[in-house]
């Protein structure tokens, strides 16, 4: 086993660096121990130094699987730049090109092999004629159902434990929660793995989550005050990412589309972009950002709600890799949730996909630290909140809500629960649209009487009554609101509810009328028109979910 200096010149020597980063030293270690070992450290976190160090020093070959065929020949070129004799196959070669590493490996002039979980099939033969001194299965939690990116082809790998029960395993991968952890060893048959867990917070990514609606507009606020700073904007379909980088181009920003749709070419010309920062901003689907080594992302904005913490925290994970303070913003919509859950009910492993989607859901109503949510989906928990995400940085102060409840129960119940949230919210406050007037709504006892709350302070309460359990949404007819067994207990036994009190708008609302109070122009109605748009425009929102013209005249 090579003695820390050796170790330590090898680091220097092949990779240009003085010390370690956090759990590489110790991973290595293990390594040479014959230690199989499971490695969960977040992306650019330098997890492939834990099996290119020991392959340098190690006698026979090391084998990569790597699922990322588009990115092997990059990572091999790399390494065959800082004079590591590192080789790829996959189905991309001609059978001479694969003949020429095969004698390669024969001739013992190969240290490193990546290889696609797909083509190791074909490498028997040539395995029982050289040493192999380290397996690495990189982005591990491909095998796993449990895991966000299950590849059927990861599946097989067990047998490589089986086949070569000396060389130990290094499974890595950047997110994986225990029971996925716990199922990666399973499947690897490496049940005595050693875990290395790096502590997963990333202090300076700033975490906010808003309403989904007007998505654009709001995107288009959010980056005024960083117009040159790149991010990314994550979608759920194809149509969307080339939607919003349309929009965006029109704007007068350089944004382009990139999701598996787009042909080869074109998608690395994209990315080649992003990396040198001619492309300020990638509109993507998830098939962005696996390997990609950009440390100024600024921020990452998920257009839709991801289908579980894993994704997301993975993807926020590209932002701010260099250290510096960058920003994160998720969108959340209840239309994100029910499409995410036609698509969990059309999977293999439809209760793990809804689980992990209440999970997500979740997160995005959380209305206490969401630091300490995502940490603790990890299996950390942190002591105090982090000062750093929405809610720590306008943290709600509760109230008596049980007034707001009796509104929107009653007149859930007056309309036969029908009706989804957006309506509800129509109807309370009394507004002169066709979801209103085609049914006939306005007749109703309840119309317009909660026009004193902001159209979007609404959706926030009628979410925080859903997550009370006072109301339901059937997601599989239409997003109806439903009561449920505990609205009886508020609308006809006097049950007080405690909900967060929301400021924004209040917030909003006051500055409004100072403005209004220190303004010379006569026309006061004229002026409180403008100042709606001008308050709407800001907060990236319609001017009739602002408030009511009535209530600004007060
Ligand atoms: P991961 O696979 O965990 O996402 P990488 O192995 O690709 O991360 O490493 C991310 C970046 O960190 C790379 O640019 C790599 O060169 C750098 N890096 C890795 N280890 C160290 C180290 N000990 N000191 C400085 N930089 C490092
Ligand atoms: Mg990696």
């Amino acid at each position: 086993m090579p003695d820390l200096q050796q170790i330590k010149s090898t680091l220097k020597e092949y990779f240009g660096y003085d010390t370690f980063r956090p759990l590489q030293q110790e991973i290595i270690d293990a390594v040479f121990n014959h230690r199989d070992n499971l490695v969960i450290i977040p992306t650019g976190g330098g997890k492939s130094i834990c099996y290119q160090l020991p392959a340098l020093l190690l006698p026979g070959v090391t084998l990569v699987i790597s699922p990322l065929i588009a990115l092997m020949k990059d990572q091999v070129d790399g390494l065959l730049a800082n004079g590591i004799h590192a080789a790829f196959i996959n189905s991309s070669q001609t059978e001479s090109e694969q003949q020429d590493i095969y004698q390669k490996l024969l001739d013992k002039e190969i240290k490193l092999l990546y290889v696609a979980p797909e083509s190791l099939s074909f490498l028997d033969t040539i395995f029982s004629q050289i040493e192999l001194s380290l397996i690495a299965i990189d982005e591990a939690h491909c095998i796993s159902a449990w895991g966000h990116d299950f590849r059927p082809a990861y599946t097989q790998l067990g047998y490589l434990k089986t086949k070569f029960p000396k060389t130990p395993v290094i499974a890595l991968t950047a997110t994986a929660d225990k029971a996925t952890r716990q199922d990666i060893c399973d499947q690897l048959n490496i049940p005595n793995a050693i875990q290395h867990l790096a502590s997963f917070d990333r202090k300076n990514l700033s975490l906010e989550v808003r309403p989904g609606n007007k998505r654009i507009e709001q995107i288009i606020n959010f980056l005024k005050d960083k117009p040159n700073d790149c991010g990314i904007i994550y979608c759920l379909s194809r149509k969307t990412t080339e939607a919003i980088a349309e929009k965006l181009q029109q704007q007068g920003y350089t944004a382009e589309a990139y999701h598996a749709g787009i042909d080869h070419h074109k998608r690395s010309k994209v990315q080649e972009g992003f990396i040198n920062d001619t492309v300020q901003i990638v509109c993507a689907t998830i098939a962005f950002g696996m390997g990609i080594d950009k440390s100024n992302v600024r921020w990452v904005i998920h257009y839709n709600l991801p289908k579980n913490i894993e994704g997301y925290y993975q993807e926020i994970g590209r932002a701010g890799r260099d250290g510096l303070p960058s920003s994160t913003l998720l969108f959340h919509s209840y239309a994100d949730v029910v499409q995410l859950q036609k698509f969990a009910n059309m999977s293999g492993n439809q209760e793990v996909q809804l689980a992990k989607l209440d999970r997500m859901k979740q997160y995005a109503d959380s209305l206490s630290c969401r630091r300490k949510i995502l940490l603790s989906y990890f299996g950390e928990l942190i002591e105090e909140d982090c000062g750093n995400c929405d809610v720590c940085k306008n943290p709600p102060t509760f109230i008596d809500g049980t007034i707001i409840a009796q509104k929107a129960l009653s007149t859930v119940t007056r309309i036969k629960e029908q009706e989804p949230i957006g309506t509800v919210i129509d109807i309370l406050r009394g507004a002169q649209n066709a979801a209103v007037y085609d049914k006939g709504y306005q007749n109703l006892k309840s119309y317009g009487i909660g026009n004193e709350i902001s159209w979007r302070d609404w959706q926030q309460y009628i979410i925080q009554l859903i997550n009370q359990g006072y109301l339901e949404i059937a997601f599989h007819q239409n997003n109806k609101l439903k009561l449920t067994s505990r609205s009886k207990k508020v609308l006809f036994e006097g049950k007080k509810v405690s909900i967060a009190h929301l400021q924004e708008f209040e917030k909003i609302k006051e500055v409004a009328i100072e403005q209004i109070a220190k303004s010379s122009t006569p026309d006061l109605f004229e002026k409180l028109r403008l100042l709606r748009l001008e308050l709407a425009k800001e907060a990236g929102i319609p001017a009739y979910q602002i408030f009511s013209d009535a209530t600004l005249k007060e």
